[in-house]
C-alpha cells in the first residue's frame, strides 16, 4: 500500500511517499515558496534528484506538481496517482476534539477550522493542504488527519487546567494541549517494542529535543502530562523560545519596552531561548562549539537547557510515582551525547545509572545508554514523524 504524507505550511508542502508494506520511502521533497514564485525539490529513491522552479501560485498547483513528479516517466516512482491509497496530513491542532487520528470528512474539516484561533499559523495551511489534495487526487482517495495534539488528550484535568478564571478558560478553550504528539506516541511505543516490554506496563518519560523541545509523561499506555501548553512556547527553553518564565515578565516588558502584543509575542517566540541567552545561535552545534572556545553565555544557555530538562524529568517521575524508561529523541536528543549526559547527571537518586561508554559518540541509532543494573532504562530512539503519520493513515484506511 502506498501512502503519501503531507505536512503543509503557509507557503510550503513537505511530502514523502511511503510503501507502507516495506516502510521504504519511494520519494520525498518539498514544495516551497507557494504563492511567491515556487520551488519544488523532489528526491526519488534510486533516481536523480529533480528541482523545478515552475510558478506555484497556490497549494492546489503545488500538490498537482508533486503528483506530476511522482508519476513522471523519467523521475517518477509510480505509474499512476490511483496507486496512492491514502494521504496522511500532519495537522497541528485538534483542540479538545481528537485524541486519535481521523479520516477527513466535512465534520473534521469544520473542527480543524474551529481550531484556527488555537493554531493560527498552522491549521489554516493544514486545511488548505487537505482541500488541495481533495481537488487534485482521484475522487474517494481517503485523507487522514494526524494531529500533533491528539496523543496528549488523555491528560487528566489537573494536568491540563490552568489556574485562570475558569469561565475564561472555557470561553477561549484555554488549557494545556501539548504538541509533538506524533513523535511522543511513536517513540514511546517504539521503545517498549525495542525493550521487549508491554507498553501499558511502563512509566515512560519521552524527551523530544529539537528546535522545539517537549517532554511527555506516559503511564498505563496514556499520556499523563506534557511540557508544552496552549501553544508550543511552554516548557523548557528552546532554540528561540523562552519556555516557561514568570508570566509577570510579559506585562513588565510590554510596559517598560513599550511593546505591542504582537511585538511581545515575537520576542517570546523568536528572539529568546538559547539564542537570546547566548547571543550566538539557536543551533546546538554552534553553541557547543562556542562554549568549547570559552564563550560563557553559550555555556550558560547549554547549562540552562540541561537543568530545565532535568527538572522536568524529575517532576514527571514524581507525577508518575517513578519512571522505568527515559527516551531521548529528535535533533538534539538523537545527536548530542553531552546534552543527554548533562540532563541525566544527578538523577542517580531516582535510579538512573548512566553508561558513558554506550552514550559517547552515539548518534541517530536506537540504543540503551544506561547500565544493565540501572533501575531506569535510558534510551535513544530516533523519531520518524512522517513514518508514524503513514502508519496511522494505513491503520485507519485498512
Ligand atoms: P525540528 O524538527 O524541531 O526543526 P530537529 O529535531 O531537526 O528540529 O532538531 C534540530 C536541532 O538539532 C538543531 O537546532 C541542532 O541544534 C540539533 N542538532 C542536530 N544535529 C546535531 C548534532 N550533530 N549535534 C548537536 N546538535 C544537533
Amino acid at each position: 500500500m502506498k501512502i503519501l504524507v503531507i505536512n503543509c505550511g503557509s507557503s510550503s508542502a513537505k511530502f514523502q511517499l511511503f510503501d507502507i508494506d516495506t516502510g521504504a520511502v519511494l520519494a520525498k521533497g518539498n514544495a516551497e515558496r507557494i504563492g511567491i514564485d515556487g520551488k519544488l525539490t523532489y528526491k526519488p529513491a534510486g533516481k536523480e534528484d529533480f528541482v523545478s522552479t515552475e510558478p506555484m501560485p497556490d497549494h492546489k498547483v503545488a500538490v498537482q506538481m508533486i503528483l506530476d513528479a511522482l508519476v513522471d516517466k523519467d523521475h517518477g516512482v509510480i505509474a499512476d496517482v490511483s496507486e496512492i491509497a491514502a494521504v496522511g496530513h500532519r495537522v497541528l491542532h485538534g483542540g479538545k476534539y481528537y485524541s486519535e487520528s481521523v479520516i477527513v470528512d466535512d465534520d473534521v474539516k469544520r473542527i480543524i477550522r474551529e481550531c484556527f484561533p488555537l493554531g493560527p499559523l498552522h491549521n489554516p495551511a493544514n486545511l488548505i493542504g487537505i482541500e488541495a489534495c481533495e481537488d487534485v487526487l482521484p475522487a474517494g482517495t481517503p485523507q487522514v488527519a494526524v494531529f500533533d495534539t491528539a496523543f496528549h488528550q488523555t491528560m487528566p484535568a489537573k494536568a491540563y487546567t490552568y489556574a485562570l478564571p475558569y469561565e475564561l478558560s472555557e470561553k477561549y478553550s484555554i488549557r494545556r494541549y501539548g504538541f509533538h504528539g506524533t513523535s511522543h506516541r511513536y517513540v514511546s511505543h517504539r521503545v517498549a517494542d525495542f525493550l521487549g516490554k508491554n507498553y501499558e506496563d511502563l512509566k515512560i518519560i519521552t524527551c523530544h529535543l529539537g528546535n522545539g523541545s517537549s517532554f511527555a509523561a506516559v503511564k498505563d499506555g496514556k499520556c499523563q502530562d506534557t511540557s508544552m501548553g496552549l501553544t508550543p512556547l511552554a516548557g523548557i527553553c528552546m532554540g528561540t523560545r523562552t519556555g516557561d518564565i514568570d508570566p509577570a515578565i510579559v506585562p513588565f516588558l510590554m510596559k517598560n519596552e513599550n511593546l505591542s502584543a504582537d511585538e511581545m509575542d515575537t520576542l517570546l517566540n523568536k528572539k529568546s531561548g538559547v539564542e537570546g541567552v547566548s547571543g550566538v545561535s539557536s543551533d546546538f552545534r554552534d553553541l557547543e562549539k562556542a562554549a568549547n572556545e570559552g564563550n560563557e553565555r553559550a555555556q550558560l544557555a547549554l547549562d540552562m537547557f540541561a537543568y530545565q530538562g532535568k527538572k522536568i524529568i524529575g517532576s514527571y517521575a514524581a507525577a508518575m510515582g517513578g519512571a522505568d524508561v527515559i527516551v531521548f529523541t529528535a535533533g538534539i536528543g538523537e545527536n548530542t551525547d553531552k546534552m543527554r549526559k548533562a540532563m541525566c547527571e544527578g538523577l542517580e537518586y531516582m535510579g538512573v545509572e548512566f553508561d558513558d561508554e554506550a552514550n559517547n559518540g552515539l548518534r541517530g541509532k536506537e540504543a540503551i545508554i544506561s547500565k544493565p543494573s540501572s533501575k531506569v532504562t535510558v534510551c535513544v530512539i530516533p523519531t520518524n514523524e512522517e513514518l508514524a503519520i503513514a502508519q496511522e493513515t494505513e491503520r485507519l484506511v485498512r
